[in-house]
C-alpha cells in the first residue's frame, strides 16, 4: 500500500497560515504594530516603501527580546503570551496565537532586530522565504525593529493580487488610523516613500481622535460614557451632520482590539435608526470594555471577529448608551425632530428623498432607458376607500401618455397647469385625467438625464470656486481620489492633493453650486471606495451622475413660479419622458375623472 498522508514540512506549514495571516501589507503591519504594542512600545514608526511592497518596517522602544527568544518567535507557535489553555480567556494582549513573525516571515525577506531593555547589545536576524540565514550581534537602541522586503516574493499568486502602490497605501493609512485610535497614549508615526505622512503625539483620547479623524469632524462628535450591566462603553460619537454613506468611520474596539461585528454594528445602527436617514452611517469612535472571560476574541486569525458569551446582553447596552446620548444632546435632539416629524415632504418621495432611495429609482429608470430588463411595473391599483388612499395608491401609469399632441413640441408642456400643491407636486389637467406630477423626483430624473447625456459628449461642464477650499479624506478615499483624479475631473471635480490626504478643491459640476458640493463629492468617493478597483470606471458612472443629481436637487417644499414650472415641463420634454414609465418612484401619478366622480358618489 502506499503512503500518502504526510506532515507538512514547517516552511509550506507557515506559508499556508500566512494566507490567514497575512493577506496584503496592510495585514503585515498590523501584526507587526499589535506586537510592538504588547511589547509596551510607546513610540512606534512605521515606513512603507512602494505600498508596502518593497519595504515595510516597525521600529519600537518597547522591551525587546533575548537573542534566544528573538530566535525562537521564527518558529510556529512560539508566543510569550499565553502558556495554558485558560490563558486563553483571560487574554490582555493583543497577539497570543505566535503565528504572526513565521508567517510573515515565510513570504518575505524577514530582518529582526531586537535589543531587550538592560542588555548591552542587540541581535539582528535574516529569513528568506522562512529559512533562517544570518544571526549576528548589533548595536542599537532598545527595542525591536523589524524589516519586512519584497512581501510575496515567493508566492507568485499572492503577489499578483496585491493592488497598486497607492490602493495598498490607502489600506495601510487606514489600519494606522485604527490601531492610532486605540492607543491615544502612544506615539504613532507614518512615513511613506520617505515621507512623513503624520505623526500623532501621545496625548488624550479627543485629541487623537481630532488629529486621525481632522479637527473639523472631532468638534462635532460628543463624548459617550456609560457604564452598567457588565459593559463600559466610552468614546465619541457623532449626529446627522457628520454621517457618512458607508460604515468606513465606525471604529469600534473591544477590550483595546479593533473589531468589525456584525451585532455591534447593528446595536450602534438601532441606536441610530430615529436620527439618520436610511443608508447613512455614523462617525464614531467607540470602547467597549467588557470583562475578558464574556467575549472570545479566538474566532478568526485576523481577530476582527468576535463571539460574545451573551450577546443580547451585549446589544442592549450599546443600543441604549447610543439612544441616550442621543436623546440627551440637544443639537441632535432638534434635528431628529425635524426628521421624525411627519409631513407631507418626508412621507412621500418629493421633500427628504434619500440619497439611496434616490439613486436607485434613477438607475433603474437608466436601466430602461438602456432598453435592458425592466422591473414589472406595479399593477394599477383599484380606487381605495378614502381620498388619501386612493392616491397614495395610484401606480404609475405603464402606458405610454397619450394626449392632445402639442402644437408647439412636447407632452408635458402642452398640459395645462393648474397650480402647485404643498410646494412639492405640480397639479395638472390632462383631458379628462388629473396629473400629478412630483416636482422633486422629475426634476431629479430631468438632471440625471441631462448628466448622461453632457457626460456622453465628454466631460461634464464645472465651475471653479472663487475661494477653493480644503477638503480631508481618509487614507482609503484619499488613495482613491489620487488613483481616479483624472476621472473625477471629467466629473467636473476639479481637485489637487494639499498634502497628506488633504486635497484642495477647486472646481466642482456647475449643476451642484448652491448646493451641498462638498457632501456630494464626499458620497462621490465613498462610492469609488466601495466599488473598489475591480470596476471600470465608466460601470461606475452612472451610480455617480445619479449622486450628483440627486444632491443638484433643491430638497423640501419650493414654491415655483409659472414660468419655473413651465422650464421643467420643458425639460421633461426634452429628457424623453413621455415615452417612458418611470420606475422605481413614479413621477406622475394620473386620476381619471371618473375616479373623482366615485369620490363623490356620482356614479
Ligand atoms: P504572538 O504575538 O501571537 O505571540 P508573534 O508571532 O506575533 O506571536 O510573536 C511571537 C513572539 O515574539 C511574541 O509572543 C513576543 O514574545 C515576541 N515579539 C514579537 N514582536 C515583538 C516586539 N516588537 N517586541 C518584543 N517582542 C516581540
Ligand atoms: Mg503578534
Amino acid at each position: 500500500m502506499s503512503k500518502k498522508v504526510k506532515i507538512l514540512s514547517e516552511q509550506l506549514a507557515n506559508k499556508i497560515a500566512a494566507g490567514e495571516v497575512v493577506e496584503r501589507p496592510a495585514s503585515v503591519i498590523k501584526e507587526l504594530v499589535e506586537n510592538s504594542l504588547d511589547a509596551g512600545g510607546k513610540d512606534i514608526i512605521v515606513e512603507i516603501e512602494d505600498g508596502g511592497k518593497r519595504l515595510i518596517r516597525v521600529t519600537d522602544n518597547g522591551q525587546g527580546m533575548s537573542r534566544e527568544d528573538a530566535l525562537l518567535s521564527m518558529e510556529r507557535h512560539a508566543t510569550s503570551k499565553i502558556s495554558m489553555d485558560t490563558d486563553l480567556f483571560n487574554l490582555q494582549t493583543l497577539g497570543f496565537r505566535g503565528e504572526a513573525l513565521p508567517s510573515i516571515a515565510s513570504v518575505s525577506r524577514f530582518t529582526l532586530a531586537t535589543r531587550e531593555r538592560g542588555s548591552l547589545e542587540g541581535c539582528e536576524m535574516y529569513a528568506e522565504g522562512g529559512r533562517i540565514r544570518d544571526v549576528k550581534s548589533c548595536g542599537m537602541a532598545e527595542g525591536t525593529v523589524v524589516s519586512v522586503r519584497n512581501l510575496f516574493f515567493n508566492t507568485p499568486a499572492r503577489l499578483k493580487f496585491m493592488k497598486s502602490r497607492e490602493t495598498e497605501s490607502g489600506h495601510i493609512g487606514e489600519f494606522m488610523y485604527r490601531l492610532a485610535l486605540s492607543r491615544a497614549d502612544v506615539r504613532f508615526t507614518y512615513i511613506c516613500d520617505g515621507k512623513q505622512v503624520f505623526r500623532f503625539l501621545p496625548g488624550g483620547i479627543a485629541d487623537r481622535v481630532s488629529a486621525v479623524l481632522g479637527r473639523n469632524v472631532a468638534s462635532q462628535l460628543f463624548p459617550l460614557n456609560a457604564d452598567g450591566d457588565g459593559v463600559s462603553i466610552k468614546g465619541l460619537m457623532g449626529g446627522p451632520a457628520v454621517s457618512r454613506s458607508t460604515p468606513s468611520h465606525i471604529y469600534t474596539y473591544i477590550n483595546g482590539r479593533y473589531i468589525r461585528d456584525r451585532v455591534v454594528q447593528h446595536a450602534i445602527m438601532q441606536g441610530y435608526r430615529n436620527v439618520l436617514e436610511r443608508g447613512r452611517y455614523p462617525v464614531l469612535v467607540l470602547f467597549l470594555t467588557i470583562p475578558v472571560e464574556d467575549v472570545d476574541v479566538n474566532v478568526h486569525p485576523t481577530k476582527h471577529e468576535v463571539r460574545f458569551r451573551e450577546q443580547s446582553r451585549i446589544h442592549a447596552a450599546i443600543q441604549h448608551g447610543v439612544e441616550t446620548l442621543l436623546r440627551g444632546t440637544p443639537w441632535l435632539q432638534k434635528e431628529s425632530v425635524q426628521l421624525l416629524r411627519p409631513s407631507v415632504t418626508a412621507s412621500t418621495p418629493s421633500g427628504q428623498s434619500r440619497v439611496e432611495e434616490v439613486k436607485e429609482s434613477l438607475l433603474r429608470y437608466a436601466m430602461r432607458q438602456d432598453g435592458l430588463p425592466l422591473v414589472p411595473s406595479p399593477p394599477r391599483e383599484r380606487m381605495g376607500e378614502s381620498p388619501k388612499q386612493f392616491v397614495g395608491n395610484i401606480a404609475c401609469d405603464s402606458q405610454p401618455i397619450t394626449g392632445e399632441q402639442p402644437q408647439e413640441g412636447g407632452y408635458f408642456t402642452s398640459l395645462h397647469v393648474i397650480g402647485q400643491f404643498r410646494g412639492a407636486y405640480i397639479v395638472c389637467e390632462d383631458g379628462s385625467d388629473l396629473l400629478l406630477i412630483d416636482q422633486h423626483a422629475a426634476h431629479e430624473r430631468v438632471v440625471f438625464q441631462e448628466l448622461k447625456r453632457t457626460m456622453a459628449g465628454g466631460r461634464l461642464e464645472s465651475q471653479n470656486l472663487l475661494f477653493p477650499e480644503t477638503i480631508e479624506f481618509s487614507p482609503s478615499e484619499s488613495a482613491a481620489v489620487r488613483e481616479r483624479c483624472a476621472e473625477l475631473g471629467n466629473l467636473a471635480f476639479d481637485l489637487e492633493n494639499f498634502g497628506g490626504n488633504t486635497w484642495l478643491l477647486k472646481g466642482i459640476p456647475l449643476l451642484l453650486s448652491g448646493s451641498d458640493y462638498k457632501q456630494a463629492l464626499r458620497d462621490t468617493v465613498e462610492e469609488l471606495c466601495s466599488m473598489g478597483r475591480s470596476k471600470a470606471f465608466a460601470e461606475m458612472v452612472d451610480d455617480i451622475l445619479a449622486t450628483i443629481a440627486c444632491h443638484s436637487v433643491v430638497r423640501g417644499q419650493r414654491q415655483l413660479s409659472s414660468p419655473e414650472i413651465r422650464r421643467l415641463l420643458e425639460r421633461m420634454d426634452a429628457t424623453d419622458f413621455a415615452a417612458s414609465c418611470p420606475h422605481g418612484r413614479p413621477v406622475i401619478a394620473r386620476i381619471a375623472q371618473r375616479d373623482i366622480e366615485k369620490l363623490f358618489k356620482r356614479v
